[in-house]
């Protein structure tokens, strides 16, 4: 069975980044029928907060990504100490003592050596006696997992293919801090193990991390499960970091964008798939495939986005988006109005033109009289407009603009909108007559 695991840190709202991330596990799990599982990383007590956790599910929820089963690194600290004790035990875990300062300089030291800034196991070299004076002097350690320097590294990337790396190139990962709290990288690797995580499917910032906790599975006697990695997300002009802002999920939807809109988005960006306006599911579980995810950074553009909200605005059934409406908006309603709307909420201000009050527009004389005459033939029936415009065309001889424009003015205040023939029903034949005196008067 395919299990695959979505694992924010709530230190934020969840963006397009993280989102895409999160839709591509869920979308893994349930195109092979497995398991999706939210886990909460939060063992940084300091940054972590439950305003977060909360807005993660409901984020989760409004994209429709919902999880099978829910975890906490919080909740599980007694299996990170027991796997770090066995793990100690085995050899695989030592201390450390350096300070940050003393460890910036050893890096300043290769660097300006032209050498690779690897950790060079210096705390490996203490005698015990050096130990101890350390920890009289009141220095706690840190804990390093020691790389096995003589195990290549190599996985088959669902994504990147072939994939190597010389653990000797690798810095031995602190794994916990001084006062005992975890860092990243052994829990994530115990939680996948108890798990049964088999496909981790994550951002290409985490390749290093994955040689690492490949020796970390190997040497907890665990079956490595599958990586994939995929290209990072990238804005138009470089960098989409600086904008997460505004591509937060609560910015989404504050901005009118549907979920689905970011779905069929996210779900094909950066594959060789079209991008296209598809809001069910299903057709794209159908198409998607690791095998379609591209290595060049995937490009997200706003305006994209917009476009496909938009398009799925446009065909989205009255039954699917009811309940959203504004009092009173009928099916035709949404019929009239559905085509003029980039965004739902825009439904309101349109159906305003049929609940009134409308602007008032001054008229020329001319155009006065000629509304007065539309008053005189105006007669409701199947297709009040239709009978109007010709009745109108024969009489007065008007034609094109100068016959449409000022009934639009008249009955709208606009002068554009909605197709007339179905807002005139909508408004209704007395609101209609009403609002033509009313031009004709001035
Ligand atoms: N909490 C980690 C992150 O957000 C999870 C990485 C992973 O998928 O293993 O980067």
């Amino acid at each position: 069975m395919t299990t695959t695991r979505f694992a924010p840190s709530p230190t934020g709202r969840l963006h397009v980044g993280n989102i895409r991330t999160a839709l591509h596990n869920w979308m893994l799990a349930r195109k092979a029928g497995g398991e999706f599982i939210l886990r909460i990383d939060d063992t940084d007590a300091a940054r972590s907060k439950e305003e977060y956790v909360e807005a993660i599910r409901a984020d989760l929820a409004w994209l429709g990504l919902t999880a099978d089963r829910e975890e906490r690194q919080s909740k599980r600290l007694d299996k990170y100490e027991t796997a770090f004790q066995a793990l100690r035990e085995a050899g695989r875990i030592y201390p450390a003592y350096e300070t940050q300062q003393e460890l910036e300089l050893k890096r300043k030291v290769q660097l300006g050596r032209g050498l690779p800034p690897i950790y060079d196991r210096g705390a490996l070299d203490m005698s015990n006696e050096e130990r101890a004076t350390k920890e009289a002097e009141g220095i706690a350690p840190h804990w390093r997992f020691k790389l096995d320097h003589e195990e290549e590294i190599s996985w088959e990337d669902g994504i990147r293919g072939a994939s190597k790396f010389d653990p000797r190139l690798l810095s031995d990962p602190v794994i916990r801090r001084a006062d005992g709290s975890w860092l990243y990288m052994l829990p994530s690797t115990v939680d996948d193990i108890d798990m049964g995580v088999t496909q981790v499917l994550r951002g290409e910032d985490h390749v290093s991390n994955t040689a690492v906790q490949i020796q970390m599975f190997t040497a907890m006697d665990a079956v490595v499960p599958a990586f994939a990695h995929e290209a990072l997300l990238v804005g138009r002009e470089g960098k989409l970091s600086k904008r997460l802002g505004s591509l937060g999920c609560d910015s989404l939807r504050k901005r009118g964008i549907e979920p689905e809109a970011i779905i069929a988005v996210l779900a094909r960006l950066g594959t060789s798939l079209p991008v296209e306006a598809i809001s069910d599911r299903a057709k794209l579980l159908d198409t998607f495939a690791l095998s379609t995810f591209g290595r060049a950074p995937a490009k997200f553009d706003d305006a994209d986005l917009e476009r496909i909200n938009t398009a799925l605005v446009h065909a989205m059934p009255y039954d699917a988006v009811k309940h959203r409406l504004p009092e009173g908006m009928d099916e035709a309603g949404w019929h009239a109005i559905q085509p003029n709307i980039d965004i739902l909420d825009d439904a309101e201000e349109w159906w305003g033109l049929v609940t009134g009050p409308i602007e008032h527009v001054d008229f020329s004389d001319a155009d006065r009289a000629y509304l007065g005459q539309a008053v005189n033939h105006l007669r409701w029936s199947k297709d009040p407009w239709v009978e109007l415009t010709s009745a109108l065309k024969e009489t007065t001889g008007r034609k094109g603009k100068a016959l449409f424009l000022p009934l639009r003015q008249a009955l709208t205040g606009m002068d554009h909108g909605p197709d007339m023939g179905e807002l005139l029903p909508l408004i209704g034949e007395t609101k209609t007559r009403a609002r033509l005196e009313r031009a004709a008067a001035g």
